[in-house]
């Protein structure tokens, strides 16, 4: 069955509604284990088929977003979720309490409870006024940035749109364009730095409500770090710092000799080379017809599972009029499926969907028969290290997408996993100062930024952009408003695949093997422990970065750059 075939059904809210109450019912009335378990069965396959419709809408409305049908069941949707998850809340505290609890957790992986627990944990029905509020504050944040406007060179773009002139190989247009940008942050300071105050607040009254004494736990239980804390963190963070830094900084230099500038300014950082940066030399048919060799010979598994997307319609990757900005990859647990969307542009991006888009299938693909459905995917922290180390594990075949452009490709794409981490960090870092001085004015927040920004990013020069220097990049990041503690995320995964690609550097016959295994683990296992699982040390750990920043550099000691 191709993609298009895949039957779709409404689902209606009374229907939804009556399935989950006789769910609990069952639970509740259940005389013996056995009977326990056969509802509890029934509860997941009841949530597999709303997580199903629902995303197979979804997936359809993004496709077309001018198809009447599928918008109007995407928007239902939006709508019906809220309610499932208070009939899902309920059967939590039905299945707490229930006589059969104890037995039940013989039989389902610890992280299913865990999870339950910290979202219990992270809820009462006395903050739902202030969740509503955030919502309502992140569309207006959302609202706000969607609305920019800004002419360049006689011509309007979207803040997205701009950022392709503020990469032009022309150095003046990029200058230019940098500036009109943050230009456009600094005309709406004000109003943003009201938004982003009015959230802090909103988010740390929820905490003490609680009974936190400020945000950041409830950002931890509410990211479900369900196995390190905010001290774990910090270490992380020092590492980045003591470690990571100076290796980027020897990067940042190498970069500006390269492009013969007295000084690297804030619009020359995204150009590596000169003459471009590496593309890939196909089209989008040729591209996936390569994928799917390059999947066959990595591994019977990865070969089998590209496949299966190919065979299925599950990858949609062109750009055309009418279809949903972004990408993404999504799973439909009814049909087994995962789904990979994308708007290939013709730079390197097209090559990482093919590998980081298809790392996270491959993991769904993989775990797809996890019991409960609450253990297919995993955390976010974990489910990034499947999709970051899929890039690492197709280096051998880069050469088939990049040809001549291959050696720029392994040169910016390692480096930019290295010069990520630090920027990482800092957009944790200054959260965690915020969230622990909620008191902090607008314009204490500023200097808190540049302050960490020193720190960690040294060699950013703001000389010709006061804006900067007083402290605004955060602005444009969205993660930062919309979902708190949510970015460290990538830094941590990212540790873990740059020890993979160490792994394999050394030809270590067991790294794909410990991947695959992880695949399938899916989200049984909490972040260190899928960590420990796939022999790789846990980023928290003294030590752990020390190793991989020097097998990098060894690396780019070794490299001929002359070949670039
Ligand atoms: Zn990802």
């Amino acid at each position: 069955m191709k993609f298009k075939e895949y039957p779709y059904e409404h689902l209606d809210e009374k229907f939804v509604e009556s399935e989950y109450q006789n769910v609990e019912k069952a639970l509740k009335e259940a005389k013996s284990y056995d009977a326990f378990y056969k509802a509890f069965q029934d509860l997941d396959a009841l949530n597999r088929k709303v997580e199903t419709m629902s995303n197979l809408s979804s997936v359809r409305h993004t496709i077309q977003t001018n198809d009447a049908y599928y918008t109007q069941e995407n928007d239902y949707f939006n709508e019906l979720i809220p309610h499932v998850q208070n009939y899902r809340d309920s059967i939590t505290k039905t299945i707490w309490n229930s006589p059969y609890f104890e037995e039940l957790k013989k039989h389902v992986p610890p992280v299913y409870f865990l999870k339950k627990e910290f979202g219990m944990k992270a809820f009462d029905p006395s903050i739902i006024e202030e969740l509503q509020q955030e919502n309502k504050l992140a569309s207006e944040y959302q609202a706000l940035v969607a609305s920019a406007d800004i002419e360049f060179d006689g011509k309007h773009y979207s803040l997205e749109g701009l950022q392709v002139k503020m990469q032009d190989e022309d150095r003046e247009t990029r200058k230019r364009a940098t500036k009109a940008y943050w230009q456009w942050f600094e005309e709406h300071e004000q109003e943003l730095g009201a938004i982003y105050d009015k959230m802090v607040k909103l988010r740390t009254q929820m905490a003490k409500k609680l009974g936190f004494d400020n945000y950041i736990p409830l950002g931890y239980l509410r990211m479900e770090r369900l196995d390190y804390d905010q001290n774990d963190v910090a270490n992380y963070r020092k590492q980045v710092l003591e470690d990571v830094v100076p290796f980027d900084n020897m990067l940042y230099e190498k970069q500006r000799q390269r492009l013969g500038y007295d000084q690297l300014q804030a619009w020359d950082e995204k150009i590596e080379f000169l003459d471009g940066n590496p593309t890939p030399k196909y089209d989008r048919e040729e591209m996936v017809k390569r994928a799917l060799k390059m999947y066959r010979e990595l591994d019977p598994e990865t070969g089998k599972f590209f496949e299966f997307m190919v065979e299925h319609d599950l990858l949609d990757l062109d750009s055309y009029p009418g279809k949903a900005a972004g990408g993404y990859c999504t799973f439909m647990p009814d049909f087994e499926s995962p789904f990979i969307f994308a708007n290939f542009n013709g730079t390197s991006h097209d090559a990482e969907v093919l590998t980081h888009e298809a790392g996270h299938a491959f993991q769904s693909y993989s775990s797809k028969e996890n019991f409960p459905f609450e253990c297919v995917w995993t955390t976010m922290e974990s489910a990034e290290i499947h999709s970051m180390s899929m890039e690492f594990f197709t280096y051998p075949w880069m050469k088939s997408f990049f040809e001549d452009d291959v050696n720029k490709y392994y040169y910016s794409h390692l480096g930019g996993t290295l010069k990520f981490l630090p920027y990482g960090v800092l957009v944790d870092h200054f959260q965690y100062e915020v969230y622990a001085h909620p008191e902090m004015s607008h314009e204490e927040r500023m200097a808190t930024w540049r302050r960490l920004e020193k720190q960690y990013l040294p060699h950013k020069n703001y000389e010709e952009i006061p804006f900067l220097e007083r402290g605004g990049w955060w602005m444009r990041q969205l993660h930062i408003f919309m979902d708190p503690f949510y970015y460290i995320d990538y830094t941590l995964a990212q540790v873990c695949a740059l020890q993979f690609w160490t792994r394999m550097q050394k030809e270590d016959p067991k790294a794909f093997e410990d991947y695959k295994k992880i695949c399938k683990l899916g989200g049984k296992l909490p972040f260190r422990q899928i960590v420990e699982t796939a022999n790789l040390k846990v980023p928290f750990e003294e030590g752990c970065l020390k190793d991989t920043v020097k097998e990098v550099e060894k690396w780019y000691e070794n490299f001929d750059e002359s070949t670039l």
